[in-house]
């Protein structure tokens, strides 16, 4: 673990008081990052979401260059050769007012995320509750902020489990599917790699599913995005969530019915640069 102004410290040394705001109410932002070669991947652009997700709740974030120092200074108490993730964290700290606490953390990618590359994972739909556009108009609802509050994103994959799945895909009350409690939902239709619009649904703008797209050219692929309901995906090429942590890993379930195999998805994930 790292602390801003403190450097590296043990894993255990206190760092939040208990009337911190981010553990009374979850009241705080983060960020997860893939860490590669002992270096944190994609860092500008998580910095930048996190600015975002900071405007969004009118929290003190501290600029990019003090936050860059922290994520690096924790990645080097990190080994070069495993893979990693690493957090950042800002929660609005004391109740009574005071700074925001600031702190990054490192550890090891858990063993299923990493076997969900090469087994795929099977998945069940489950409802958000809102229409897909209800976060457009209500920044309240704190649409596209990575906050801390992840209890629901939690309890929706629990819930998966204990319905013999893998992880969720959450649908809008209209029917389209959003994004999963903790990955972006991209699928091939055609030669065209897709995922959801993030600014007009509110889902957060996933880091690596960005990447992926803008990369698509690559793979001989186009990028769009698309709204999509959950029926329409058996008939598309290739279904897979994307995350900083699991790198891309295909959808082979879907409510129990199996999705088509696709023959990308090995030059995906050797385009995202994760091991299989
Ligand atoms: N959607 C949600 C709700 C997430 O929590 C995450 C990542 O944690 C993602 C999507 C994927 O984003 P990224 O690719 O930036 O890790």
């Amino acid at each position: 673990m790292a602390v801003l102004g403190r450097g590296v410290v043990p894993v255990d040394t206190p760092v939040l008081r208990a009337d911190d705001l981010g553990v009374l109410r979850g009241d705080g932002i983060f960020e997860t990052l893939h860490v590669r070669a002992g270096k944190p991947w994609l860092l500008p652009e998580h910095l930048a979401r996190m600015a975002t997700s900071a405007a969004r709740l009118d929290l003190e974030l501290p600029d990019a260059a003090a936050l860059t120092d922290l994520a690096v200074t924790a990645c080097t108490a990190w080994r070069q050769d495993v893979e990693g993730a690493l957090r950042l964290v800002c929660t609005r700290g004391p109740e009574q007012g005071g700074p925001v606490t600031v702190f990054a953390t490192v550890g090891p990618i858990p063993e299923h995320m990493r076997a969900a590359r090469r087994d795929g994972i099977g998945v069940v739909t489950a409802t958000l509750g809102v229409a897909a556009d209800a976060r457009r108009d209500a920044p309240w609802l704190l649409g596209g902020a990575k906050s801390l509050s992840y209890a629901v994103n939690m309890a929706s994959q629990r819930w998966a489990g204990r319905h013999g799945a893998d992880d969720v895909l959450w649908i809008s009350a209209d029917g389209y599917a959003l994004e999963a409690p903790t990955s972006t939902l991209v699928w091939l239709d055609g030669t065209r790699l897709c995922t959801v619009p993030p600014a007009d649904t509110g889902i957060l703008a996933g880091t690596t599913a960005r990447w992926l797209l803008a990369h698509a050219g690559a793979l001989g692929l186009t990028a769009a995005e698309r709204m999509v309901r959950p029926e329409d995906l058996a008939a598309t090429n290739g279904v897979w969530f994307t995350s900083s942590v699991r790198g891309c890993v295909p959808v082979r379930q879907l409510d129990g019915s199996p999705l088509p195999e696709s023959a990308h998805t090995a030059a995906i994930q050797q385009l995202l640069g994760y091991p299989v």
